[in-house]
């Protein structure tokens, strides 16, 4: 290896048959006896390409023959439905067959947070991750209205911390209107999601009740005028991903499987939007979301940021600017 390639991170490209080759290049060993947090969005209701159980019960024997003892996780959201309490989103991952008797181990849910302070601002990271040291982070890559792209970095920016975190941050990345900067061009108004902002006759109106806060409208204008109530959503989806994993000893996988257009989160995320490419499995966050969206643009070129109108790359270069991780890897194919 080149001394170039010694500064890179190293993420693996693998197919089903090679997932041991490529965790005993990250010191799966140290897991071993570890009690370890098998972080996991088990899927909304009527979601069609979360994690296949099936898959997720052959992962968990690979490390049950490390001797590492997993239990898959997950918290709550803030949004309303079965995922919004525990008790909910345990039923619906019975639902979705995540339940010990088919996967062989505890399933998990969190509601409680422990604060934890990270550039300047407050998370509630989820307890039993901030109680964990060990953690085994598996993401089903996939699109987002918010952020573009969800990967490791999403996993655990929104999926480790409360749902009072998460509803912070998305009020945070709302829009300010710049009345002052506005050309009434509309483009905010046709890309909010949510039909939130009406633009008409030179005037600029938003319903705050339907307002999401997924700062698609201050991503798309060009003149200037909205900018966010606090800050760019991806900006605290790394800073909340560094609370959660700054002091923790974490293998990445990604899946790169059933990419759909939006997230696991949402009932009608479809459709694919890029055919299927295999798994990655990397230490890094960043590391290992960059190779995960450049493997995807190669196959279909920007097709995140064309199917969203977000640009993904930015919770890359916040992750990297806070610490979070590098964007510089080696890509290697067992
Ligand atoms: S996109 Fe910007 S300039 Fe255009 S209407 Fe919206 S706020 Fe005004
Ligand atoms: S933040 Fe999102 S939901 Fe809110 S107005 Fe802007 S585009 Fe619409």
């Amino acid at each position: 290896m080149g001394e170039e390639n010694r500064m890179k991170k190293v993420v693996f490209f693998t197919d089903e048959t090679k997932i041991n080759d490529a965790l005993e290049n990250f010191n799966i060993q140290s897991f071993k006896d570890k009690k370890t947090l098998f972080k996991l969005h088990m899927g909304e209701i009527k979601n069609k390409y979360f994690p296949r159980p099936d898959f997720i019960k052959k992962i968990v024997g690979i490390l049950k023959e490390y001797n590492i003892d997993p239990f898959l996780f997950d918290t709550t959201v803030a949004y309303s439905g079965l995922r919004h309490t525990k008790t909910g989103y345990k039923k619906l991952a019975g639902i979705h067959g995540f339940t010990k008797k088919k996967i062989g181990c505890d399933v998990v849910i969190d509601d409680k947070g422990i604060p934890v302070e990270m550039q300047g601002r407050e998370y509630e990271v989820a307890e039993h991750i901030k109680n964990t040291e060990h953690i085994f982070a598996f993401t089903h890559v996939k699109g987002h209205i918010a952020t573009g792209f969800g990967g490791a970095i999403k996993n655990f920016g929104m999926g480790g911390v409360t749902k009072e975190t998460k509803l912070k941050m998305h009020h945070g990345s709302r829009p300010i209107y710049q009345k002052d900067k506005c050309t009434y061009c509309g483009v905010c108004a046709e890309v909010c999601p949510f039909d939130s902002i009406k633009v008409k006759n030179h005037n600029w109106e938003q319903n705050i009740k339907k307002c999401f806060g997924c700062g698609v409208c201050v991503e798309n204008c060009n003149q200037g005028g909205l900018t966010y109530q606090e800050a760019d959503l991806q900006y605290t989806l790394a800073c909340s991903a560094k609370a959660c994993l700054y002091d923790k000893n974490v293998i990445y996988f990604n899946e790169l499987k059933r990419i759909s257009k939006g997230c696991d989160c949402d009932p009608f995320s479809g459709p694919v939007i890029c055919p299927d490419i295999g798994y990655l499995v990397s230490d890094d966050p960043v590391a290992i979301d960059k190779a995960s969206i450049d493997m995807v643009n190669d196959v279909k070129p920007n097709i995140f940021l064309k199917e969203n109108r977000v640009n993904p790359e930015k919770q890359i270069e916040y992750g990297e600017e806070i610490g979070l991780g590098s964007s510089n890897y080696q890509l290697i194919e067992l």
